[in-house]
């Protein structure tokens, strides 16, 4: 019989995120996890952001662009999102006949947040004679009032690939809006939404650092002010800053995005320096809190309970993936 704490745990699940239980202290998470891989034919997918130990234990770690094309080309029965909502979500459109697990249901963000469909929708009706084109952070429902989606790696591309005679709303994020629209010179209607993470770079202590650091290359996301932008060496998305740390001579950088990429870093670069760019808090902390809420041990309990699942109405999941196959196409065309 069903352990009776267990039971209302599963009951609570919705309500609470995540499965609510102790677990037995001397169980060795990283096995575990491998083991219910392997017997539920399910596959880890990790953003970036998350904590060290989760990346470690991922089959596959990366940036929205490569975990939405491993979620579309994957042949496992489960998929275990370890990243927010919106990108579980994400998995969960691109396959509507699989169980796509998140560790904890309030694993939301800010940006999404940021876009209220109601809104969103008013706004759009404003500018009938543009189209969509949508930051893939945002929600099921906002996805279905888009066009095109789009990631940090290959939005200036997608951009790029409509003509030029075509208006454009960018929605959710005004700072990569705005950085799309100084890189491919077009025009847009920017919604005025933003991450709280790449939002709170202090323009101040970089510039210090930078002074303390004179050989440290300073990399940014595209979700960052553009004050902060102005300073970067190289501007990219999570993969491209990677990539930048892995290729360039440099010894030294200055990171301004969300720490989880650090872990990465280090690891591929074990003899480079890596400092966190400071923000304008307080408690001197980039993290992002909802990409942390993820846990090890949510981690193992959502994959041995196969609770809490990721559901969604058939037409909005419908609706909402058009705009996310003609990324993938347009991504296929430029290689990216
Ligand atoms: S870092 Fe920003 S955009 Fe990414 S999940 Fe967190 S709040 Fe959302």
């Amino acid at each position: 019989m069903e352990d009776i704490h267990l039971a209302a745990a599963k009951k609570n699940v919705m309500k609470a995120g995540f499965l609510d239980i102790e677990i037995d202290p001397t169980l060795d998470l990283f096995h575990e996890i491998e083991r219910l891989k392997k017997e539920k034919n399910a596959i880890l997918l990790a953003h970036y952001y998350q904590e060290p130990d989760i990346q470690d234990v991922a089959d596959y770690i990366g940036d929205s662009l490569g975990l939405a094309q491993k979620a579309q080309n994957t042949d496992a029965d489960i998929i275990v999102f370890a990243g927010v909502h919106f990108m579980a979500e994400t998995a969960k459109i691109l396959n509507p006949n699989k169980k796509v697990l998140l560790p904890d249901l309030n694993a939301g963000c800010s940006l999404a947040d940021s876009a209220p469909a109601d809104q969103f929708r008013k706004f759009k009706e404003k500018y009938p004679d543009h189209i969509v084109i949508s930051y893939i952070n945002c929600t099921a429902d906002i996805k279905a009032l888009s066009d095109i989606i789009v990631t940090s790696s290959n939005a200036q591309k997608i951009v790029e690939s409509v003509p030029r005679d075509q208006k454009i709303i960018f929605a959710p994020d005004k700072n990569l809006g705005a950085y799309l629209v100084k890189k491919t010179g077009r025009d847009m209607v920017l919604w005025n939404g933003a991450c709280m993470v790449h939002e709170i770079f202090s323009l101040e202590k970089i510039t210090k650092l930078k002074t303390r650091h004179p050989n440290a290359r300073f990399i940014a996301h595209p979700e960052c002010e553009e004050a902060v932008l102005r300073l970067a060496d190289y501007i990219g998305s999570t993969t491209g800053l990677l990539k930048y740390t892995q290729q360039n001579e440099a010894t030294e950088f200055i990171v301004a995005t969300e720490t989880g990429i650090l872990h990465q870093m280090q690891k591929s670069s074990p003899n480079k320096t890596f400092i966190p760019a400071p923000p304008n808090n307080s408690c001197a902390c980039n993290d992002c809190p909802h990409m942390k809420l993820n846990t090890l041990e949510k981690l193992y309990l959502c994959m041995e309970y196969e609770t809490p699942e990721i559901q969604m109405d058939e037409e909005l999941r419908k609706a909402a993936k058009k705009p996310i196959d003609r990324m993938l196409e347009i991504s296929a065309q430029y290689g990216l």
